[in-house]
């Protein structure tokens, strides 16, 4: 089965108005290409950045929303409000959301199901730190998080989401696993699914994501099972951003 390649840019907390601008006018000169592109500013750029890229086909994402609907949760920000702008994916669960401020396996669960309950598309980030590598823990580590959500949502909505797989070590290291290695647990991953469904297994689409460059992206996405890339630091360079486009063809 053909999974269309994602390449998505996480510009985590960094842009002002004025280089968000820049940076958008830069990718929006971008060449078409089979993949999908996708752009996840902070909260307060997400209106400026829907405008900037209104006819093209770069597309929006954001970089968390809240467990919660609406109310009284102070800095929180909804799912409804984010689809208020345009916004088609929400990364959910990465590991700097986990690791600093405490998110649980069954807290990104339950992020994922109202992210779902306002039509966006949950981007469930999953990997393991360097200590659960190296004592052999990769895949328990991924199955772990992977089955907190299909217990809430059940394994049918990895239809309709998309998986990153960013070994902790390798993020804002500049250690990317090698393809071989990302192909393996992205494999891994697949099978693990399939267990349970063999379609939701063929049909999902799963990135990586860890120091990834123009230079590492095409002997990534060369293997079978590496349907794009979620790329931190290089996204915020629209040069390289769009040469990390260009290899996923
Ligand atoms: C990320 O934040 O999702 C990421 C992969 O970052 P980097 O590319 O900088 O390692």
């Amino acid at each position: 089965m053909i999974r269309q390649k994602i390449v998505a840019g996480n510009w985590k907390m960094n842009g002002s108005k004025e280089s968000v601008s820049s940076l958008v006018n830069g990718l929006l000169e971008m060449e078409n290409s089979g993949s999908e592109v996708v752009i996840a500013p902070s909260f307060p750029y997400l209106s400026q950045v829907d405008g900037l890229i209104s006819g093209s086909r770069i597309v929006l994402a954001a970089q968390n929303a809240s467990q919660e609907v609406k109310g009284a949760f102070t800095g929180e920000v909804s799912a409804s409000m984010l689809s208020d702008f345009g916004v088609k994916y929400v990364l959910v669960g990465h590991s700097e959301r986990r690791s600093l401020y405490g998110e649980s396996d069954e807290l990104v669960a339950a992020k994922v199901k109202t992210i779902f309950e306002f039509g966006l598309t949950p981007m469930l980030c999953i990997g393991e730190t360097l200590a659960e590598r190296e004592s052999g823990k990769t895949l328990e580590v991924c199955e772990r998080q992977i089955q907190a959500v299909i217990d809430l949502v059940g394994v049918s909505a990895f239809e309709q989401l998309v998986v990153a797989y960013e070994p902790v070590w390798a993020i804002g290291t500049g250690l990317s696993a090698s393809a071989e290695q990302a192909q393996e647990v992205h494999q891994s991953i697949r099978a693990f699914l399939a267990k349970l469904s063999e379609s939701v297994a063929e049909k999902v689409q799963i990135l990586y994501g860890g120091s990834v460059k123009a230079s590492t992206s095409s002997a990534l996405f060369q293997m079978p099972d590496v349907d794009g890339a979620l790329v931190g630091g290089a996204s915020l360079d629209a040069k390289e951003f769009i040469a990390i486009v260009k290899t996923a063809g």
